[in-house]
């Protein structure tokens, strides 16, 4: 573990999953939002794997925005949002997308290896499990999700400073 800048971890592989993104797809567009403590901590972390788990919300999410990009009607304004702050003894990362948001039956099994509702070649399903050992079994943090249908998923993530 070192002690890492998560605010500026968090923009270098948001701008990574972006710019990754749209070297594939011209088309795709989406309105990054950050909002990153600036008195946020350092904290003692094995940052690769924070990078891995940040990587993978923001490839869900921008992947959420371009389906629901696909169906949407006109006027859809796609945004991701990443939020730092310090909260008591952790800091605590948001990632927010305004994209398909994730049906309630299958809220449960998110978490779960190899589960994915992507076609084969684009997901694996270890995404998020993995995130789930890096964050709560390697760094004694939590993981939590909200989600409306139709508005989204929010993806809530704590780490002990
Ligand atoms: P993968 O991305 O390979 O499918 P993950 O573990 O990262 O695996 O995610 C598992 C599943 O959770 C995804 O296939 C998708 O159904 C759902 N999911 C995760 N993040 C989002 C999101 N931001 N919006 C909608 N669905 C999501
Ligand atoms: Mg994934």
């Amino acid at each position: 573990k070192e002690l890492t800048d998560i605010n500026a971890l968090a923009d270098e592989y948001l701008r990574l999953a972006y710019h990754g993104l749209r070297a594939k797809d011209k088309s795709f567009n989406a309105v990054l939002e950050t909002h990153f403590d600036e008195k946020l901590p350092k904290i003692d972390v094995v940052s690769q794997d924070i990078g891995r788990v940040l990587l993978n919300l923001f490839t869900n999410a921008f992947y959420a925005i371009q389906k629901q990009q696909q169906i949407a009607t006109q006027g859809y304004k796609p945004v991701l949002s990443v939020t730092t702050l310090q909260k008591e003894n952790c800091i605590e990362i948001t990632v927010k997308d305004n994209g398909t948001g994730i049906p309630s039956a299958i809220r449960d099994k998110i978490m779960q290896p190899f589960f994915t509702t992507k076609p084969a070649g684009e997901g694996t399903g270890l995404g998020l499990s993995l995130s789930y050992d890096i964050v709560v079994k390697g760094h004694g943090g939590t993981i939590n999700v909200e989600t409306e249908e139709d508005n989204g998923a929010t993806f809530i993530i704590t780490l002990p400073i």
